[in-house]
């Protein structure tokens, strides 16, 4: 028995080896048929101002796979990226975006601002903005209602094709906004050059900045920083009032997190946006 068992945790310890790269490849050719049998589908977190109205949400995909489960975006998004599937699915994302804030802004009878997380891969493709305007124009899409994400880790690629680009973006009414703000490659002399709308302060530092006084003093600074470039200030991953209420104060104006709500369907979002206050427009 007992060298049966050794044998088999010998085994068991050479397939743990192979185990995660067997589980990405699976997940990988699961997520090729996901694109085609509409497994993916966005849910939106709402989006509030410091005076207490919700004016939009950023959109999250989701993947429910009959064989995998759930499986969440920071997971299948990298290998989406490193497999270059992510064109395939980030130019499926702007589509369903499109399709569900159209359909929500007729119910509503109002407009909202919708927040598109945009991967490096997707924003490089050379085909980006024009196959996004194809579909805005397809689904009649009004550019002054979105806005979309990118990372700190953009600009590490080729500035001198990403600002030109970012500049046409924002001419042509598109917001910009940073996300993830001071957890990746970022220096503040750049940001200065960057045709950014919004610094979304990353949630590790939110989750800190109750407890912690040297991390409250450095996004107090960033928001300060900001506030003198003429951004907005959004801080994402509230939990609680005293994250709010500390945020509040060094001049943070925009929130999302659990705290006001977390990420919902579009028929839920409808709901929310009808019985919470809103405003149209910040
Ligand atoms: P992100 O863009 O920074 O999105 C914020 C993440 O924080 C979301 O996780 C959201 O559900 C979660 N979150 C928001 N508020 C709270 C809170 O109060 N507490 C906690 N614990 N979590 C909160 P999610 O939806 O799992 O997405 C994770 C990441 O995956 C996103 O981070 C983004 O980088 C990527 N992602 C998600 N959807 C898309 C997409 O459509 N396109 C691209 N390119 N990336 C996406
Ligand atoms: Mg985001
Ligand atoms: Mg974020
Ligand atoms: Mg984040």
């Amino acid at each position: 028995y007992e060298s049966k068992k050794i044998k088999n945790s010998a085994h068991i310890f050479a397939s743990e080896m192979q185990e995660g790269f067997l589980k990405n490849i699976t997940i990988e050719q699961e997520l090729r048929k996901a694109i085609s049998n509409h497994e993916l589908f966005m849910v939106y977190q709402p989006q509030i101002t410091a005076e207490g109205f919700y004016y939009g949400a950023e959109a999250l995909i989701r993947w429910n796979s009959p064989l995998l489960g759930n499986v969440p975006p920071d997971h299948f998004i990298p290998l989406a990226e490193a497999s270059g599937l992510m064109l395939k699915i980030g130019r499926l994302i702007v589509e369903m975006v499109c399709n569900d804030v159209n359909e929500l802004h007729q119910k509503l009878q109002h407009p909202f601002h919708v927040s598109i997380n945009i991967s490096v891969r997707q924003f490089m493709d050379p085909h980006f903005l024009e196959h996004m305007l194809h579909v805005f124009k397809k689904t009649q899409t009004q550019y002054l209602n979105i806005t979309l994400e990118v990372t700190e880790n953009l600009f590490i690629e080729d500035l001198h094709y990403i600002l030109p680009l970012l500049h046409q973006i924002r001419d042509m009414g598109i917001e910009i906004s940073m996300d993830d703000f001071g957890t990746g490659y970022s220096s503040l002399s750049m940001l200065r050059q960057l045709p950014i709308n919004e610094l979304k302060i990353d949630k590790s530092f939110v989750d800190t900045i109750a407890h912690d006084v040297a991390s409250a003093k450095m996004i107090q600074n960033i928001i300060t920083i900001g506030k003198n470039l003429n951004m907005h200030l959004l801080a994402e991953g509230v939990e609680t009032k005293e994250q709010k209420d500390i945020l509040t104060t060094f001049g943070c104006d925009r929130f999302q997190g659990y705290y006001f709500s977390k990420p919902l369907p579009k028929e839920e979002l409808f709901h929310f946006f009808s019985k919470h206050p809103f405003t149209c427009k910040e």
